[in-house]
C-alpha cells in the first residue's frame, strides 16, 4: 500500500510575488473588465486588476 499524499497544491509562480510597490499603494491596475451597468447602483463600471498582486478595485463613473 502506497502511503496517500495530502492534497497537492501546485507552487505558487514568481508573478504572485509581492510588490514593493503593490505593498506601498501603487498597484498597476489595467482594466479587468466592464460592466455595463452596476445593478445596485445603475452606473457604468470598470473593474481594474492590478498585474502584479492580482488586487481588484472598481470605478464607476
Ligand atoms: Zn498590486
Amino acid at each position: 500500500m502506497a502511503d496517500i499524499l495530502p492534497f497537492q497544491r501546485k507552487p505558487k509562480t514568481p508573478a504572485t510575488k509581492r510588490s514593493a510597490l503593490c505593498a506601498n499603494g501603487h498597484h498597476r491596475w489595467v482594466v479587468w473588465q466592464s460592466k455595463p451597468f452596476d445593478v445596485k447602483r445603475g452606473k457604468l463600471v470598470t473593474v481594474y486588476r492590478c498585474e502584479r498582486c492580482g488586487a481588484e478595485r472598481s470605478e464607476s463613473k
